[in-house]
Protein backbone atom coordinates (compact mmCIF):
# COMPACT_ATOMS: atom_id res chain seq x y z
CA UNK A 1 0.00 0.00 0.00
CA UNK A 2 1.53 3.13 -1.32
CA UNK A 3 1.17 6.94 -0.06
CA UNK A 4 -2.31 8.89 -1.07
CA UNK A 5 -2.65 11.99 -2.34
CA UNK A 6 -3.96 13.57 1.06
CA UNK A 7 -5.72 16.85 0.20
CA UNK A 8 -6.99 16.75 3.95
CA UNK A 9 -8.14 20.49 5.53
CA UNK A 10 -5.83 19.13 8.80
CA UNK A 11 -4.00 17.77 10.13
CA UNK A 12 -2.89 17.40 6.79
CA UNK A 13 -0.26 16.46 4.16
CA UNK A 14 3.27 16.62 5.01
CA UNK A 15 6.54 17.03 3.15
CA UNK A 16 7.76 13.40 2.22
CA UNK A 17 11.51 14.17 2.88
CA UNK A 18 10.31 15.52 6.33
CA UNK A 19 8.76 12.39 7.15
CA UNK A 20 11.58 10.34 5.97
CA UNK A 21 13.99 12.33 7.87
CA UNK A 22 12.17 11.54 11.06
CA UNK A 23 11.45 8.22 10.21
CA UNK A 24 15.39 8.20 9.97
CA UNK A 25 16.07 9.68 13.51
CA UNK A 26 13.37 7.99 15.41
CA UNK A 27 15.53 5.16 17.36
CA UNK A 28 18.77 7.46 17.77
CA UNK A 29 18.95 11.82 17.16
CA UNK A 30 21.95 12.13 15.65
CA UNK A 31 23.77 9.93 17.75
CA UNK A 32 22.66 10.83 21.01
CA UNK A 33 21.01 7.17 21.64
CA UNK A 34 17.47 7.86 22.18
CA UNK A 35 14.27 9.33 20.31
CA UNK A 36 13.62 12.93 20.39
CA UNK A 37 10.14 11.89 21.50
CA UNK A 38 12.08 10.44 24.64
CA UNK A 39 14.57 13.25 25.74
CA UNK A 40 14.28 15.87 28.21
CA UNK A 41 13.16 19.38 27.06
CA UNK A 42 15.75 21.26 29.34
CA UNK A 43 18.57 19.22 27.11
CA UNK A 44 21.52 20.68 25.73
CA UNK A 45 20.26 18.71 21.92
CA UNK A 46 16.64 20.23 22.72
CA UNK A 47 17.40 23.54 23.03
CA UNK A 48 19.23 23.31 19.77
CA UNK A 49 16.05 21.96 18.13
CA UNK A 50 13.92 25.04 19.44
CA UNK A 51 16.05 27.68 19.20
CA UNK A 52 16.90 26.58 15.53
CA UNK A 53 13.11 26.05 14.98
CA UNK A 54 12.56 29.56 16.12
CA UNK A 55 15.75 31.43 14.28
CA UNK A 56 14.58 29.52 10.76
CA UNK A 57 11.03 30.91 11.27
CA UNK A 58 12.19 34.12 11.89
CA UNK A 59 14.09 34.13 8.71
CA UNK A 60 11.83 32.72 6.56
CA UNK A 61 9.13 35.59 7.72
CA UNK A 62 11.86 38.02 8.50
CA UNK A 63 10.41 38.23 11.84
CA UNK A 64 11.78 41.76 13.32
CA UNK A 65 13.59 41.62 17.00
CA UNK A 66 10.64 43.17 18.22
CA UNK A 67 8.28 40.29 17.87
CA UNK A 68 8.09 37.33 20.02
CA UNK A 69 7.30 34.10 18.64
CA UNK A 70 6.29 31.10 21.05
CA UNK A 71 5.28 27.84 20.29
CA UNK A 72 1.98 26.82 22.34
CA UNK A 73 -0.43 24.61 22.76
CA UNK A 74 -3.94 24.12 22.95
CA UNK A 75 -4.28 24.42 19.45
CA UNK A 76 -5.74 27.41 17.42
CA UNK A 77 -9.13 26.95 19.15
CA UNK A 78 -7.23 28.14 22.96
CA UNK A 79 -6.15 31.26 21.20
CA UNK A 80 -9.70 32.36 20.72
CA UNK A 81 -9.68 33.21 24.49
CA UNK A 82 -6.38 33.70 25.29
CA UNK A 83 -6.15 36.27 22.99
CA UNK A 84 -9.04 38.56 24.60
CA UNK A 85 -7.96 37.20 27.80
CA UNK A 86 -4.75 39.19 27.46
CA UNK A 87 -5.25 41.99 24.91
CA UNK A 88 -8.71 42.93 26.12
CA UNK A 89 -7.29 46.04 28.13
CA UNK A 90 -10.57 48.20 27.45
CA UNK A 91 -12.41 44.98 26.93
CA UNK A 92 -13.68 46.12 23.55
CA UNK A 93 -12.58 44.32 20.99
CA UNK A 94 -13.56 44.33 16.52
CA UNK A 95 -14.37 41.50 14.84
CA UNK A 96 -14.96 40.39 11.14
CA UNK A 97 -16.51 37.32 10.09
CA UNK A 98 -15.80 35.69 7.41
CA UNK A 99 -16.63 32.07 8.38
CA UNK A 100 -17.00 29.05 11.37
CA UNK A 101 -13.60 30.14 12.72
CA UNK A 102 -13.45 33.78 13.41
CA UNK A 103 -17.54 32.95 14.03
CA UNK A 104 -15.94 30.84 17.04
CA UNK A 105 -13.12 33.38 18.11
CA UNK A 106 -16.01 36.43 17.65
CA UNK A 107 -18.09 34.25 20.36
CA UNK A 108 -15.61 33.10 22.47
CA UNK A 109 -14.49 37.16 22.75
CA UNK A 110 -17.82 37.89 24.27
CA UNK A 111 -17.19 35.79 27.55
CA UNK A 112 -14.15 38.54 28.30
CA UNK A 113 -16.16 41.79 27.03
CA UNK A 114 -17.32 43.73 24.33
CA UNK A 115 -16.90 42.33 21.14
CA UNK A 116 -18.30 43.95 18.07
CA UNK A 117 -19.07 42.48 15.23
CA UNK A 118 -17.88 45.23 12.47
CA UNK A 119 -18.22 43.31 9.13
CA UNK A 120 -19.63 39.75 8.03
CA UNK A 121 -19.89 37.07 4.55
CA UNK A 122 -22.19 34.99 6.41
CA UNK A 123 -25.07 36.45 4.47
CA UNK A 124 -24.14 34.41 1.62
CA UNK A 125 -22.65 31.53 3.47
CA UNK A 126 -18.84 33.46 3.57
CA UNK A 127 -18.29 32.82 0.10
CA UNK A 128 -16.43 36.20 0.12
CA UNK A 129 -14.47 38.33 1.60
CA UNK A 130 -16.13 42.02 2.67
CA UNK A 131 -14.87 45.28 2.05
CA UNK A 132 -13.11 46.27 4.80
CA UNK A 133 -11.44 49.63 3.65
CA UNK A 134 -14.07 51.89 5.79
CA UNK A 135 -15.23 49.97 8.65
CA UNK A 136 -16.89 51.61 11.55
CA UNK A 137 -13.94 50.33 13.72
CA UNK A 138 -14.66 51.40 17.13
CA UNK A 139 -12.54 54.40 19.21
CA UNK A 140 -11.87 52.21 22.49
CA UNK A 141 -10.74 48.51 20.42
CA UNK A 142 -8.22 46.95 21.75
CA UNK A 143 -7.73 45.22 18.67
CA UNK A 144 -9.64 44.47 15.52
CA UNK A 145 -9.93 40.45 14.55
CA UNK A 146 -9.38 38.61 11.40
CA UNK A 147 -9.04 35.18 10.34
CA UNK A 148 -7.06 35.35 6.93
CA UNK A 149 -7.95 31.83 5.33
CA UNK A 150 -11.40 31.01 6.03
CA UNK A 151 -10.05 27.12 5.97
CA UNK A 152 -14.02 25.87 5.64
CA UNK A 153 -14.91 28.54 2.92
CA UNK A 154 -12.02 28.59 0.52
CA UNK A 155 -11.83 32.75 0.87
CA UNK A 156 -8.46 34.75 1.72
CA UNK A 157 -7.95 38.40 2.37
CA UNK A 158 -5.78 39.74 -0.46
CA UNK A 159 -5.47 43.18 1.18
CA UNK A 160 -5.60 43.61 5.21
CA UNK A 161 -8.34 45.26 6.77
CA UNK A 162 -7.56 49.40 7.36
CA UNK A 163 -7.73 48.76 11.36
CA UNK A 164 -7.19 52.37 11.63
CA UNK A 165 -4.81 52.27 13.68
CA UNK A 166 -6.06 49.42 15.37
CA UNK A 167 -3.95 46.48 16.64
CA UNK A 168 -4.91 43.93 13.88
CA UNK A 169 -4.70 39.96 15.05
CA UNK A 170 -4.65 37.43 12.48
CA UNK A 171 -5.29 33.46 12.62
CA UNK A 172 -3.45 32.62 9.53
CA UNK A 173 -3.57 28.82 10.44
CA UNK A 174 -4.69 27.61 6.65
CA UNK A 175 -2.12 29.77 5.06
CA UNK A 176 0.97 30.32 7.49
CA UNK A 177 3.84 30.14 5.30
CA UNK A 178 2.17 29.84 1.83
CA UNK A 179 3.76 32.86 0.65
CA UNK A 180 5.46 35.59 2.46
CA UNK A 181 3.66 38.07 4.77
CA UNK A 182 4.70 41.67 6.46
CA UNK A 183 4.50 40.84 9.90
CA UNK A 184 4.79 44.48 11.23
CA UNK A 185 1.52 45.10 10.03
CA UNK A 186 0.02 42.78 12.68
CA UNK A 187 0.06 42.86 16.31
CA UNK A 188 -0.29 39.01 16.47
CA UNK A 189 -0.23 36.55 14.49
CA UNK A 190 -1.05 32.96 15.14
CA UNK A 191 -1.67 29.75 13.53
CA UNK A 192 -2.35 25.83 14.42
CA UNK A 193 0.31 24.26 12.97
CA UNK A 194 -1.32 20.70 11.72
CA UNK A 195 -2.71 22.91 8.56
CA UNK A 196 0.70 23.53 6.88
CA UNK A 197 3.66 23.66 9.09
CA UNK A 198 3.22 20.17 11.26
CA UNK A 199 1.91 17.81 13.58
CA UNK A 200 -1.63 18.34 15.40
CA UNK A 201 -0.54 20.10 19.13
CA UNK A 202 1.40 22.81 18.20
CA UNK A 203 0.45 26.54 18.22
CA UNK A 204 3.07 29.34 17.16
CA UNK A 205 2.14 32.82 18.07
CA UNK A 206 4.19 35.52 16.63
CA UNK A 207 3.68 38.73 18.75
CA UNK A 208 5.05 42.47 19.24
CA UNK A 209 6.28 42.37 22.30
CA UNK A 210 5.14 45.66 23.40
CA UNK A 211 1.44 43.96 23.59
CA UNK A 212 3.06 41.17 25.84
CA UNK A 213 2.32 42.19 29.80
CA UNK A 214 1.16 41.15 33.18
CA UNK A 215 -1.77 43.57 32.60
CA UNK A 216 -4.19 40.84 31.92
CA UNK A 217 -7.34 40.41 32.82
CA UNK A 218 -8.18 39.44 36.53
CA UNK A 219 -8.00 35.82 36.36
CA UNK A 220 -6.28 34.63 33.91
CA UNK A 221 -4.51 31.54 34.55
CA UNK A 222 -0.49 31.33 34.06
CA UNK A 223 -0.37 29.18 31.51
CA UNK A 224 -2.77 31.34 29.33
CA UNK A 225 -0.95 34.49 29.67
CA UNK A 226 1.47 35.05 26.81
CA UNK A 227 4.16 36.39 28.96
CA UNK A 228 4.62 32.95 30.96
CA UNK A 229 5.25 31.80 27.73
CA UNK A 230 7.44 34.41 26.13
CA UNK A 231 9.85 35.08 29.33
CA UNK A 232 10.89 31.51 29.24
CA UNK A 233 11.25 31.34 25.79
CA UNK A 234 8.33 28.70 25.45
CA UNK A 235 9.51 26.42 27.93
CA UNK A 236 8.28 27.29 31.18
CA UNK A 237 6.27 23.93 30.85
CA UNK A 238 7.08 20.72 28.50
CA UNK A 239 6.28 21.90 25.39
CA UNK A 240 4.92 19.82 22.45
CA UNK A 241 8.67 19.36 22.07
CA UNK A 242 8.37 16.36 19.14
CA UNK A 243 5.92 18.07 17.21
CA UNK A 244 8.09 21.48 17.25
CA UNK A 245 11.07 19.26 15.91
CA UNK A 246 8.74 18.33 12.88
CA UNK A 247 8.05 22.02 12.50
CA UNK A 248 11.36 22.68 12.46
CA UNK A 249 12.36 20.23 9.42
CA UNK A 250 9.77 21.66 7.63
CA UNK A 251 11.04 25.21 7.69
CA UNK A 252 14.22 23.69 6.70
CA UNK A 253 12.21 22.12 3.99
CA UNK A 254 10.86 25.18 3.07
CA UNK A 255 14.17 26.83 2.96
CA UNK A 256 15.35 24.19 0.61
CA UNK A 257 12.72 24.51 -1.70
CA UNK A 258 13.73 28.40 -2.24
CA UNK A 259 11.82 30.42 0.49
CA UNK A 260 8.19 31.88 0.38
CA UNK A 261 8.23 33.50 -2.35
CA UNK A 262 9.14 30.45 -4.21
CA UNK A 263 6.24 28.65 -2.54
CA UNK A 264 3.68 31.12 -3.18
CA UNK A 265 4.95 30.82 -6.72
CA UNK A 266 4.37 26.69 -6.13
CA UNK A 267 1.47 27.27 -4.68
CA UNK A 268 -0.26 29.35 -7.46
CA UNK A 269 0.69 26.95 -10.22
CA UNK A 270 -0.75 24.68 -8.16
CA UNK A 271 -4.25 26.17 -7.18
CA UNK A 272 -4.69 27.57 -10.97
CA UNK A 273 -4.71 24.18 -12.63
CA UNK A 274 -7.80 23.65 -10.66
CA UNK A 275 -9.31 26.99 -10.63
CA UNK A 276 -8.92 26.62 -14.29
CA UNK A 277 -10.59 23.75 -14.35
CA UNK A 278 -13.36 24.38 -12.45
CA UNK A 279 -13.64 27.55 -14.78
CA UNK A 280 -14.32 25.52 -17.85
CA UNK A 281 -16.09 22.56 -16.21
CA UNK A 282 -19.86 22.03 -17.00
CA UNK A 283 -20.05 19.99 -13.86
CA UNK A 284 -18.20 21.00 -10.97
CA UNK A 285 -18.13 24.79 -9.67
CA UNK A 286 -16.42 26.74 -7.20
CA UNK A 287 -18.34 27.83 -4.05
CA UNK A 288 -16.31 31.28 -4.07
CA UNK A 289 -16.39 35.23 -5.88
CA UNK A 290 -13.15 34.80 -7.78
CA UNK A 291 -11.19 37.47 -6.20
CA UNK A 292 -11.29 36.01 -3.06
CA UNK A 293 -10.27 32.59 -3.62
CA UNK A 294 -7.28 31.30 -1.14
CA UNK A 295 -4.62 29.25 -2.81
CA UNK A 296 -4.74 26.69 -0.10
CA UNK A 297 -8.60 25.61 0.26
CA UNK A 298 -10.85 25.01 -2.68
CA UNK A 299 -14.43 24.16 -2.46
CA UNK A 300 -16.86 22.75 -5.08
CA UNK A 301 -19.81 21.34 -5.94
CA UNK A 302 -21.67 19.33 -8.58
CA UNK A 303 -24.84 20.93 -7.51
CA UNK A 304 -26.20 17.45 -7.46
CA UNK A 305 -25.87 15.79 -3.21
CA UNK A 306 -26.13 12.41 -4.68
CA UNK A 307 -23.45 12.86 -7.12
CA UNK A 308 -20.94 14.67 -4.75
CA UNK A 309 -21.16 11.97 -2.31
CA UNK A 310 -20.42 9.58 -5.19
CA UNK A 311 -17.20 11.85 -6.18
CA UNK A 312 -15.87 11.50 -2.55
CA UNK A 313 -16.70 7.63 -2.66
CA UNK A 314 -14.82 7.17 -6.37
CA UNK A 315 -11.95 9.64 -5.76
CA UNK A 316 -11.12 7.86 -2.62
CA UNK A 317 -10.78 4.25 -3.93
CA UNK A 318 -8.70 6.09 -6.52
CA UNK A 319 -6.50 6.94 -3.98
CA UNK A 320 -7.06 11.36 -3.62
CA UNK A 321 -8.22 11.00 -0.25
CA UNK A 322 -10.09 13.21 2.39
CA UNK A 323 -11.90 14.94 -0.86
CA UNK A 324 -15.33 15.35 1.35
CA UNK A 325 -16.26 19.19 2.14
CA UNK A 326 -16.53 20.50 5.37
CA UNK A 327 -19.72 19.07 7.33
CA UNK A 328 -21.11 22.54 7.51
CA UNK A 329 -21.21 22.67 4.01
CA UNK A 330 -21.40 20.06 2.16
CA UNK A 331 -19.85 19.35 -1.20
CA UNK A 332 -16.03 18.70 -1.75
CA UNK A 333 -12.92 20.48 -0.78
CA UNK A 334 -9.53 19.81 -2.09
CA UNK A 335 -6.77 21.45 0.80
CA UNK A 336 -3.58 21.76 -1.47
CA UNK A 337 -1.05 23.29 1.18
CA UNK A 338 2.49 23.45 0.59
CA UNK A 339 3.59 19.51 0.79
CA UNK A 340 0.45 19.06 -1.99
CA UNK A 341 2.91 18.28 -4.88
CA UNK A 342 1.61 19.63 -8.51
CA UNK A 343 1.51 15.60 -9.80
CA UNK A 344 -1.63 15.32 -7.17
CA UNK A 345 -3.58 18.30 -8.48
CA UNK A 346 -2.69 17.52 -12.07
CA UNK A 347 -4.37 13.68 -10.74
CA UNK A 348 -7.46 15.59 -8.94
CA UNK A 349 -8.04 17.28 -12.32
CA UNK A 350 -7.74 14.23 -14.35
CA UNK A 351 -10.03 12.55 -11.79
CA UNK A 352 -12.76 15.08 -12.21
CA UNK A 353 -12.63 15.33 -16.03
CA UNK A 354 -13.36 11.72 -16.00
CA UNK A 355 -15.78 11.48 -13.27
CA UNK A 356 -17.22 14.37 -15.39
CA UNK A 357 -17.94 12.28 -18.89
CA UNK A 358 -19.05 9.59 -17.05
CA UNK A 359 -21.97 11.43 -15.26
CA UNK A 360 -22.97 13.90 -17.59
C1 LIG B 1 -8.31 24.39 11.95
C2 LIG B 1 -8.47 25.82 12.26
C3 LIG B 1 -8.70 26.28 13.57
C4 LIG B 1 -8.87 25.34 14.74
O1 LIG B 1 -7.68 24.72 15.04
P1 LIG B 1 -7.51 23.77 16.29
O2 LIG B 1 -6.02 23.64 16.39
O3 LIG B 1 -8.22 22.51 16.00
O4 LIG B 1 -8.07 24.47 17.49
C5 LIG B 1 -8.79 27.63 13.77
N1 LIG B 1 -8.67 28.51 12.77
C6 LIG B 1 -8.46 28.11 11.50
C7 LIG B 1 -8.33 29.12 10.41
C8 LIG B 1 -8.35 26.76 11.21
O5 LIG B 1 -8.15 26.36 9.94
Amino acid sequence: MGRVYNFSAGPAVLPEEVLREAADEMMDYRGCGMSVMEMSHRSKVYDDIIKTAEADLRSLLSIPDDYEVMFLQGGASQQFAMIPMNLMKNKVADYIVTGQWAKKAYQEAQIYGKANKIASSEDKTFSYIPDCSDLPISPDADYVYICENNTIYGTKFKTLPNTKGKTLVSDVSSCFLSEPMDVTKYGVVYGGVQKNIGPAGVVIVIMKKELITEDVLPGTPTMLKYKTHADAQSLYNTPPAYGIYICGKVFKWIQKMGGLEAMKKHNEEKAKILYDFLDESSLFKGTVVKEDRSLMNVPFVTGNEELDAKFVKESKAAGLENLKGHRSVGGMRASIYNAMPTEGVKALVEFMKKFEMENK
